[in-house]
This record gives C-alpha cells, structure tokens and sequence, in this order.
C-alpha cells in the first residue's frame, strides 16, 4: 500500500511537472504540461513507426459527427449514456465521439474495395469524449476525454489467424518497450443473445485460438462472456508490484459491417462483407501514461525522459563551456538543460535527483579544462569524467535504441 502511495501517479504527475487536471476548464479533462507533453510525443512518435513497420497506414477523423451517423452505427441505442449530449450547428446536430469505428468504416466504405486490397490496416490517434460519473473520474485512470491507440483491420475470413497473430506480435513489441513483460490473456466466446450465423463465429473463434496458440501464450476462456457481436481477446499487463492492469483488446465485430452495408468484391465477382477487427494496445494513451508512470515510479528510462541530460556549472566560469555542450546535445537529439540556479553543487544534485533525470553532468573548472564531463546517472550511479563525444554517441545510441540507460564502454566514439 506503501509503495502504490509512493507510485501514484497524480502525486508524480505534479511533483515531476508532466500533466494537471485543470477544474476550471471542466472534470476529467487533461492538460498535458510540456514534460508530459514530450513524454507523451516520445511514445506517440515509437508507436506510429511501430505501426508503419507493421503494414498499418494511419487516418485521421473528426472529433464530432452528425447524429444520424451514431444512429446508424448504434451507438445511440446501446452507448447514449456514455455519450456527451447533441449540439446544434445549423440544420444539424452533432455528437462528440465516443469511439473511433464509425469513421474508418466510413473511410472504408468511401470507395469500392477489392479482395486484393484486403487486409487493411488503418491506425489512429483518436481522441475521444465519454461521460463519467462525477465520483468515478481518478487522475489520469479515468476520465472524459482521452486518446485511444486505435486500430481497425478489415480482412477476409481466411485472414483472421493471421491478423490476430501480427496484432499480438505488435501489442508484444509496444508492450514490452515499457517492460511490460507479464501478461494475463483472456478469450471470450459467444454469448447467449448474439448476432451473425454460426459459421463465421466458429471461424472467428477459432482464428483467435489458432493465433494464441501459435503465439504460445497461455490463456483463460471466459465462455459465453464475448459481445453480442463478435469474440474477443483482452490482455492485462502487470506492473512492477504486481498489480495486473486491462489495456489491449483485440475485438472481431460481425455488426458495424452489417450495419454499414460493407462490401468487397470478391474473387467471383460477388460482393462480401469483410471481417472487422478493433484492436487497441495501450487502450488510452492517458490511462496507459498513468499506469507506466506508477510502473517506473517516475524514474523513467533514458529515452524516454523529459530531461535526459541536467548539466550542472559549479562556478560562473564554467557557463560559457556548459552552453556549448548543450548546444552540442541538442544538435545530436538529447534533451538536456544547465541548471542556472547558482546553487551550491550539492543542491544542484539534490534538485537533479529530485526531479529523477538520468544523468546529471557536473561540470567544474577541471572538466573545463580538460574538455570534459563528470556524469552521475540515476541508474548506474557515478560514472566519472567522460569526453562529451562519448556521451553524445552513448545517449544517442540509447535514444535509438530505447534504451534504459547509457552504455558508455560501447559508446566510446571512433
Ligand atoms: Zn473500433
């Protein structure tokens, strides 16, 4: 109990200056301050080039759609409640969203498609707004407007094994980027009261096996416990004191393609409704934020610091050198800063590891002269007075590599 206390990430998420929820401005909305901020662009940034390099293609959608569309989709039957309330523009009422599949099954559907292009898949950063109870709301765990890593795969029967594969193999990657490495999978079947005819839930149920045991991962069945539209897999990962967290889902969906009339043509010519797939890995970006900051207990790993690099001028000589090295750090992509407090040394360190940055840089008036910096890192502790060619090698390399830390002997530059 102890040590979430110490972990919880409203307290470090202001003791470390990353995000506030900002009353004023409403309940459960969140204000990004620009270390949360660069953290936030950091996973953003690895998460796209993920998903480039896993034959996704990215979209961006509205914020707001006409109410007929949620009728349409069904929203308005079954998720009203959780939806903020309509708006008025013109002739025309708007709904915020509260889920990001309408849009790319209407980006889908804005052409005709081919069995050939199938699988599609498309990703977004999709912000989205969805009504909570006042008393619910907790930091960035829950809240009413937030991001979904969103994904949707549109394929062909035959596809699904394969397309949940690639899914679990991508959700492995991003998931263990963050040392997410233990995980909780659960399968749920079909329900009792459930659409779409027998076949095409038993090839769906059974692709979703398939893919798991290929995978190798062990997992529970929660029969009869998937939606009413499709089985689905979710996946919870644990933290570093043994709390288990429900972040990814991977959700097949036999009902927004019936709603929406999709289509493909098929090799015969004849026209096919295609599978669809959701799928979400962090699930929100803020609550995963939220969950990755208690993980790590604010000592987040090198590249992915706010502040990598705190170079800290122990006289007023010196200031002229330090400026240059953070001129030279910033060229070579590290985020660093010089402390220009003019405190004592000691309080300069104290400042450095309050506000956890891996590695500090004391720079006196023998570094100076020597061309040189004494690095403290938060991990590996003192790591001496190294030439700044090697700690721009070491923390680029780290940056390209997501490392946790400096590899200073395997950084010596050439
Ligand atoms: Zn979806």
């Amino acid at each position: 109990k102890e040590e979430a206390l110490r972990r919880d990430h409203r307290r470090l998420g202001t003791d470390l200056n990353l995000f506030s929820i900002e009353d004023e401005a409403g309940a459960g909305l969140v204000f990004w301050h620009p270390r949360g901020a660069r953290m936030r662009l950091l996973i953003e940034d690895f998460w796209r080039s993920a998903h480039f390099a896993d034959g996704y293609e990215l979209l961006y959608t509205p914020h707001v759609a006409d109410i007929s569309l949620w009728k349409t989709s069904g929203h308005l039957d079954f998720y009203a409640e959780s939806m903020f309330g309509p708006m008025q523009v013109d002739e025309r009422q708007y709904q915020l969203k509260p889920m990001n599949c309408p849009f790319h099954v209407l980006t889908y559907a804005s052409t005709l498609r081919s069995y050939r292009e199938l699988p599609i898949r498309w990703a977004e950063l999709g912000t989205v707004y969805r009504y909570e109870r006042p008393g619910v709301m907790h930091g960035l765990m829950r809240v009413r407007g937030f991001t979904q890593d969103d994904a949707h795969v549109f394929c062909l029967p035959e596809q699904i094994g394969d397309e949940i594969l690639r899914i679990l193999d991508l959700t492995e990657t991003i998931l263990s980027t963050f040392d997410f490495k233990t995980y909780e999978i659960n399968l749920s079947t079909r329900p009792e009261k459930s659409i779409g005819d027998d076949a095409v839930w038993d090839l769906a149920t059974q692709g979703l096996i398939e893919a798991l045991d290929r995978k190798g991962w062990a997992y529970k069945v929660d029969e009869g416990g998937g939606a009413f539209y499709g089985p689905k897999i979710d996946l919870k990962i644990e933290d570093a004191i043994g709390r288990m967290w429900q972040c990814s889902t991977i959700q097949l969906d036999f009902n927004l393609p019936e709603r929406f009339n999709l289509e493909y043509v098929a090799a015969d010519g004849s026209r096919q409704r295609p599978i669809m797939i959701h799928r979400a890995i962090f699930g929100s970006l803020e609550r995963f934020f939220g969950i990755m900051t208690e993980n790590y207990a604010g000592d987040f790993p090198f590249w992915l610091a706010a502040e990598q690099v705190r170079l800290l001028p122990v006289t007023d000589e010196v200031r002229p050198y330090a400026e240059g090295l953070l001129a030279q750090l910033k060229a070579a992509g590290v985020r660093a800063a010089i402390d220009h407090s003019g405190d004592r040394l000691g309080k300069l360190i104290r400042n450095g590891e309050q506000q956890k940055i891996p590695v500090l840089a004391v720079i006196g008036a023998q570094e100076a002269e020597n061309g040189t910096l004494s690095l403290r890192s938060r991990r590996d502790g003192d790591l001496g007075a190294v030439a700044i060619e090697t700690l721009l090698a070491a923390a680029s390399q780290a940056n390209r590599e997501r490392a946790p830390g400096l590899d200073l002997a395997a950084s010596q530059p050439a």
